[in-house]
Parts: C-alpha cells; structure tokens; sequence
C-alpha cells in the first residue's frame, strides 16, 4: 500500500510495485520484487531502450520511451513486472533510490534488504512441521533462481 501511495499518489495493492503472491503448489504466500538482476531480461527484451540501469546497478523505467508492449512482463522470470491496470505502464521496483518504504513502513519487520545473491531464511529445524515443509520448498524455489539460501 506504501508503495502505491509514494509512487501513484493512491493506496492500491494493484498500483504496487511488491505484490505478495499466493503459490498454492508449495502453500505459502511471499512477496514478489523486482531483483534488480544484473543482466537483466527485462531490459533486453525492451525494443524501446525504455528499461536501463541506473549507475547504482537498480533497474529502472524511462515513461517517456515506454511503448507499453508488456514485453518486460513477459520476460522477466520472476514475474516481478506488474502492469498499470489503467494505462498498462509497467510497474517495476526501483527501490526508492535505496530506501524502500516497504521495509522502513513494514509493520513487523519482516522486510529487510540484502544482497541478491544471498537470503537469509529461518531455519525449519526450529520450526513446526507445517512451516518447514513450506520453507524448504521455499528454499529449493530460491536455490533454483540462483539465490544462496543461509540459515538463521
Ligand atoms: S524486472 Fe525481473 S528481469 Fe528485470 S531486473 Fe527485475 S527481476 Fe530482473
Ligand atoms: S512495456 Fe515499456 S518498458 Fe516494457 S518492454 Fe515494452 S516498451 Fe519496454
């Protein structure tokens, strides 16, 4: 909600750039963002030169050359791309130019930043067996998108 209303001026999950995602196949619900990739498919799949990296390496939309293909939703792999419902502007994370106001507002702390490579997750060992099964799915999804996993 944050993150619409510093961006579109509006409190509206469908205007956000963060989206928690329901994944019925491994039955846990988790936020999707953009990772900022460093060489990033969105960006090369732009014919419009619309998507760029900023000199701190954050992806970011250039309005004025967007056509509004959906090209970029298509080929981002995480399905981190969002669309405008109203005028189809793809709605990407650009980090709040470093300060994220999903982290700083997020009402339990559940959000943090770290690099890309690495996630820390909590240990299922330590946790009842519903939530491990979960978290280790988690973890495999992670491993799969090239994301160190580190126990906490
Ligand atoms: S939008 Fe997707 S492909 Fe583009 S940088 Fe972000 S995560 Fe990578
Ligand atoms: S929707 Fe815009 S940013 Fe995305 S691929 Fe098309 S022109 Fe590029």
């Amino acid at each position: 909600m944050w993150c619409s209303f510093l961006h579109e001026g509006v409190f509206s999950s469908s205007l956000s750039r963060i989206r928690v995602i329901r994944d019925d196949l491994i039955g846990m619900d988790y936020p999707v963002v953009c990772k900022h990739c460093v060489d990033a498919p969105c960006i090369r799949a732009c014919k419009a030169n619309a998507l760029y990296k900023d000199t701190g390496g954050f992806t970011k939309l250039d309005k004025a050359k967007c056509i509004k293909c959906g090209e970029c939703v298509n080929a981002c792999p995480y399905g981190a791309v969002f669309q405008n419902p109203f005028d189809k502007t793809p709605l990407i994370c650009d980090l709040c130019d470093g300060k994220p106001i999903c982290v700083s507002k997020c009402p339990t702390n559940a959000l943090s930043i770290h690099p890309a490579t690495e996630i820390p997750v909590k240990n299922p060992a330590q946790l009842g067996k519903r939530y491990s099964v979960a978290l280790s799915e988690y973890r495999v999804l992670l491993e799969r998108w090239g994301i160190r996993v580190k126990y906490e």
